[in-house]
């Protein structure tokens, strides 16, 4: 038999060559140390010396300086790629480590879960098959099991990490709908129940439940939001009755979705109430938990969540209250089995014969395929930290909530809407007699005015139609005095608006 010959592999071009050395490989590790360590070096920089959260940069201003950059004609060199950077993005980044960055649930981040990242990026492990991941799919499995266990989930839990909360939400509303058409036996069954299927929320539940029930092909009117106390937490009886009303308009109810820490106000639904209903109806139990997971790790009010551990499947965000970058996330079910309806088998990746050899993938119970190794940040920051520090944390901002709660609801220039079990104030600055009328349009003002001088940035939203101002603390670094100076900043904001516009009323103009 003869041996064949291949033939002579002529050497790379010097184009090649160079781009060669722009991979990660055995023979450009100082290249990578480099390039890392410049990029590391800038946001040093920057996070050591930024003085507010943002310099309000339009987007009339920033687009012309992204447009004008030529993706065609590369720079070559990653220290020129990086002070083009500073120009189109680090200089007018927002900051969420700043003190007085109040608005949205970003957080500070932990420097382990960043070490994570880098680790993560550089490997670039996949986590939809063993085969692609190794040790990386054993360590996302011991962090699921202990999220899980935090919960109390019990030993047939399971779940998988996400991109975010909405996906977790999707994911848990696809089980629902599953578990929810087993008896819908043939296609006619299922095309038949589909439109009937609803699912109840409240008021102050996330849209991600929405788009979910739109993605999973529900009526239109498949979510039904159930009203909610004066501290914006779903009332179990009118979750009962309206439980009842469906059933006797032919309706299936395939999910309740508790929420525990609405985006807005902090709130906590009634858990153990909402999971004695759905035991008894017989209903899947989702809670959301995206907001208020960082009670999981508290040391002082892991109480909040009681009645968490009786839910069907529920949402974590560790991008939120666990300190991690985004995207950090997972979907957790009381009952492994639920995760079937995520499982699709391809024969060059998962082919069923490895369920039998015992091979462990994650892309069975995923909706993504090829995914990120997120879950190194969690368990770096878990070794490093551990969940006490963690939970500290949080309780450091729900603390500092409560005193801005408190300061906000002292000062007669504000008026403030019901006192968050987590870390968010929902305000607004209130005119006084007939200038009141111009409340909302001061509110929408000040938080305009805030967000162009870069000083301080906030939310807003709108309660029963009027527009409020919300803080949303995430970071422990932010101080009374911080949240002191920034009401001041609205007040002035919003009360030169009204000066300006009840002058505007009462002076004839020329
Ligand atoms: C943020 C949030 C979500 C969505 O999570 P993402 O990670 O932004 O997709 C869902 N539910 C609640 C209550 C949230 O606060």
């Amino acid at each position: 038999m003869t041996v064949p010959t291949y033939p002579v592999e002529s050497a790379p071009s010097p184009a090649s060559s160079a781009a060669r050395a722009q991979l990660l490989h055995g023979g450009s590790v100082e290249q990578y140390r480099r390039t890392i360590a410049d990029g590391v070096e800038r946001v040093a920089r920057r996070v050591a010396t930024v003085d507010r959260p943002g310099t309000g940069v339009t987007p009339a201003e920033l687009a012309p300086l992204v447009d004008r950059v030529d993706l065609d004609r590369p720079l070559g060199d990653a220290g020129a790629a990086l002070d083009e950077l500073e120009n189109v993005y680090l200089r007018d980044a927002v900051w969420f480590h700043h003190p007085r960055y109040l608005a949205h649930l970003n957080c500070p981040v932990a420097i382990p879960a960043l070490l994570g990242e880098a680790v993560l990026t550089a490997v670039n492990s996949s986590l939809d098959t063993w085969d692609q991941s190794a040790g990386a799919t054993l360590i996302e499995r011991r962090l699921i099991d202990w999220t899980a266990e935090r919960i109390g989930l019990g030993p047939s839990a399971d779940g998988v990490f996400t991109s975010g909360g909405s996906q977790s939400n999707l994911q848990a509303l696809l089980l629902a709908r599953e578990e929810a058409c087993a008896d819908a036996v043939g296609p006619a069954a299922r095309a038949e129940l589909l439109p009937r299927l609803r699912v109840l929320t409240s008021t102050a539940g996330h849209f991600s439940v929405q788009k979910s029930a739109k993605l999973l092909g529900l009526a239109p009117d498949a979510v039904l939001a159930v009203p909610t106390d004066a501290r914006r937490r779903i009332d179990p009886d009118a979750v009962r009755a309206e439980i009842v009303r469906c059933r006797q308009a032919g309706l299936v109810v395939m999910a309740v979705v508790g929420t525990a820490g609405t985006t807005d106000f902090g709130s906590i639904d009634p858990l153990a109430d909402l999971a004695g209903i759905c035991a008894a109806a017989g209903v899947w139990l989702h809670v959301d938990a995206a907001y208020g997971c960082g009670l999981l790790v508290s040391p002082t009010r892991r109480h909040l969540l009681d009645g968490i551990e009786r839910a069907d499947s529920v949402t974590v965000d560790f991008h939120k209250s666990f300190f991690q970058p985004v995207s950090s996330s997972a979907l957790v079910v009381r009952d492994r089995r639920a995760l079937r309806h995520a499982t699709y088998h391809a024969d060059y990746l998962n082919p069923a014969r490895m369920v039998e050899q015992r091979i462990p993938n994650q892309v069975d119970k995923s909706l993504q395929t090829t995914r990120r190794f997120d879950a190194l940040k969690l368990w770096l920051t878990l070794r490093v930290m551990g969940p006490d520090a963690l939970g500290t944390l949080f309780d450091d901002v729900v603390d500092r909530a409560a005193d801005a709660w408190r300061a906000v609801s002292q000062d007669p220039r504000f008026e403030v809407v019901t006192r968050s079990e987590l870390s968010t104030v929902v305000f607004r600055y209130l005119p006084t007699g007939p200038d009141r009328e111009l409340a909302d349009a001061a509110n929408l003002h000040a938080r305009e005015a805030l967000a162009a001088s870069g000083l301080a940035a906030v939310a807003g939203t709108r309660v029963d139609g009027r527009h409020f101002l919300k803080f949303t603390l995430l970071n422990p670094a932010t101080t009374v005095d911080d949240v002191g100076f920034v009401l001041d900043l609205v007040a002035t904001h919003a009360g030169r608006y009204v000066h300006d516009h009840t002058a505007a009323l009462t002076c004839p103009v020329g």
